[in-house]
């Protein structure tokens, strides 16, 4: 196997047209690959295109009936979803299946073992979509289309979600609430949008036990959320001992962020995702796919990326 790692990327992304000021842009691409080509970063990284999903992949986790609404507003070129958190244009459908397309490769490449680890840098982001409703500048939820391909496609049935976003990941929950062949853990503000994600949010069923949330205040610094990583979230990844592990990261809780309050430095990015590696590493081989969701200052937004890569690639 390389040293290299995967990184799914298209231009194509950039053609998602959130319209003027919106902070989900194309310019947090652009501004992450440009700070790759800057240094020597983006030579240890082998980029794939990506191709769109099929549409079957994406019928796993949401009904027809909203996808079809999402197709027909954007072939009407509405520039909202239903509601004004949804900004969309003529584009938005196919760059939402490309997006798809896009972990769904990454995943695809981690399985047939072209890499141990690969990086979705992709838009629209995705944990926040449920089945029949597109919230939070997400359509698709691109994560948990990725894990339901896991265990359809490949058979799998211990999957573990971590989701660093600094807003709880509850579409991912609500698509794995019952289930417990994804274990679904996020670490967020509390108060914050979209305002779910409390501790006793823990699943329900058979997947009693298999949800895991750890709602942190403002303010909170790197400390804490190593602390949470190290001493609740390894633990219980270890007991689960999970077959692949997903990332969904965003990296809006750096405290320069424009959309929350947490104080994280971009360096912890790069510790916080040694202890996902670690996890990776006794369970599953160090198979991990990991995709941007949020992340809004697009100062700091590469710097973070850089970190969680650098940690990818294998960098002490
Ligand atoms: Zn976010």
């Amino acid at each position: 196997m390389d040293n290299k790692i995967s990184l799914i990327y298209s231009n194509e992304y950039l053609k998602h047209d959130t319209g003027a000021g919106h902070p989900e842009s194309p310019a947090r691409l652009k501004s992450i690959i440009s700070y790759l080509k800057s240094n020597d970063l983006i030579n240890s990284l082998e980029i794939t295109e990506p191709e769109s999903a099929p549409l079957e992949w994406v019928k796993e986790n949401h009904s027809e009936k909203y996808i079809d609404l999402f197709k027909s507003y954007c072939d009407k070129s509405m520039t909202f979803l239903l509601t004004s958190d949804n900004p969309i244009c003529r584009e938005s459908y196919r760059i939402a299946l490309l997006a798809v397309g896009g972990i769904l490769k990454a995943v695809d490449n981690v399985m047939e073992n072209k890499f141990s680890k690969a990086f979705c840098l992709l838009r629209p982001p995705g944990h926040h979509a449920l089945k029949n409703e597109a919230m939070g500048f997400c359509f698709f939820n691109n994560v948990a289309i990725a894990a339901k391909y896991l265990v359809k496609k490949y058979g799998l049935e211990r999957i573990l979600v971590v989701d660093w976003d600094v807003h709880h990941g509850n579409g991912t929950q609500d698509a794995f609430y019952e289930d417990n062949k994804v274990f679904f853990f996020s670490i967020h503000q509390h108060p914050l949008y979209p305002g779910s994600g409390m501790e006793w949010e823990t699943g329900k069923g058979k997947g009693k036990g298999f949800t895991m949330n750890a709602p942190v205040p403002p303010g909170s610094s790197d400390d804490l959320y190593i602390e949470i990583f190290t001493e609740k979230l390894f633990t219980r990844a270890i007991d689960y001992n999970p077959q692949f592990i997903l990332i969904s990261s965003g990296f809006d809780a750096h405290k320069y962020d424009p959309l929350a309050q947490i104080q994280l430095s971009e360096a912890v990015y790069k510790t916080l995702t040694d202890i996902v590696i670690k996890m990776a590493d006794k369970c599953c081989g160090g198979k991990i796919v990991s995709t941007l969701e949020g992340g809004y200052n697009l100062k700091y937004l590469p710097l973070c990326a850089a970190e969680h890569l650098k940690s990818l690639l294998g960098f002490k």
